[in-house]
């Protein structure tokens, strides 16, 4: 069945987000006088997956290789625009004052730039009546009906594989190697404006990064994970023993 989807311009999804923003977009962001800050997460990888599993694969790509002490891991790093209350380009009649060069995260919402993420309305910021429309989102045979969305989709989505080993490089610059562990929370680590755009000014454009194998420490708030984690020889860090300022833990689930 298609998915029907027409934009009422609620304005919803441009207030308390975190929008993903590419290595240029994060440049312009930082320009514009806005917070860009570094969402770690990093997957164990003990063996390359199976060439059908394309979700580890997709996840595959949008990571670089490292370790923690001795367990592989695959770092995924996003780096994410932050606002509680409404985006700072959010107009009063609730377009988008940068509607030109807005990031292309905010041109494929509702849809999913993870090919194996269905799109679920009632997870979306979107009004009933937005779903209850004659035009369609996404047609049967899964592809994107409007052309805008689906080149937003394949953008992001090669921007996050192009600019993986980028980020690598970019972590090093600014002496991040703490990530949550997936499935369980990530770690936000908030550089500051100043500091972020240092840094990405500093960094080889187009990169072809070789880092150094880094050596990350996984944190999560269990403390089952805890001895999981020291059992594979990896480095581990309960997320209430974070200390000093510039980063935080966001979980996904409870405690146990
Ligand atoms: S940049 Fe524009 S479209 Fe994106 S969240 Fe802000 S106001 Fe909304
Ligand atoms: S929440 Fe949905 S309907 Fe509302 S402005 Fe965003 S995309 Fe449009």
């Amino acid at each position: 069945m298609p998915l029907h989807f027409s934009c009422t311009m609620c304005g919803r999804c441009c207030h308390g987000l975190r929008l993903p923003l590419s290595l240029d977009e994060a440049r312009r962001w930082l320009d514009d006088g806005g917070e860009v800050e570094v969402f770690c997460e990093a997957v164990p990888w003990p063996e390359e997956p199976a060439a059908d599993n394309g979700p580890a694969w997709h996840k595959r790509k949008r990571s670089f290789l490292a370790r923690s002490g001795q367990l592989p891991v695959r770092v995924v790093v996003t780096l994410v625009a932050s606002f509680d209350g409404a985006c700072p380009n959010l107009r009063a009649d609730m377009g988008c004052g940068i509607y030109e060069r807005r990031p292309t995260a905010c041109r494929v919402y509702p849809a999913e730039v993870n090919p194996f993420i269905d799109v679920d309305p009632a997870l979306k910021l979107c009004p009933p009546e937005a779903w209850q429309t004659p035009e369609v989102l996404r047609a049967d045979d899964g592809s994107w009906a409007d052309p805008v969305v689906a080149a937003a989709v394949v953008r992001r989505r090669e921007d996050d594989y192009v600019e993986a080993d980028a980020k690598h490089e970019l972590c090093n610059l600014l002496g991040i190697h703490e990530a949550g562990l997936a499935n369980e929370g990530m770690l936000a680590h908030t550089p500051g404006r100043e500091r972020m755009r240092e840094v990405l000014q500093a960094m080889a454009v187009p990169s072809n990064y070789a880092a150094p194998e880094s050596d990350w420490i996984l944190v999560s708030h269990r403390l089952r994970t805890m001895w999981l984690l020291e059992s594979a020889g990896a480095r581990g860090l309960q997320a209430a023993d974070l200390e000093g300022a510039g980063r935080r833990f966001v979980s996904f689930v409870g405690d146990e």
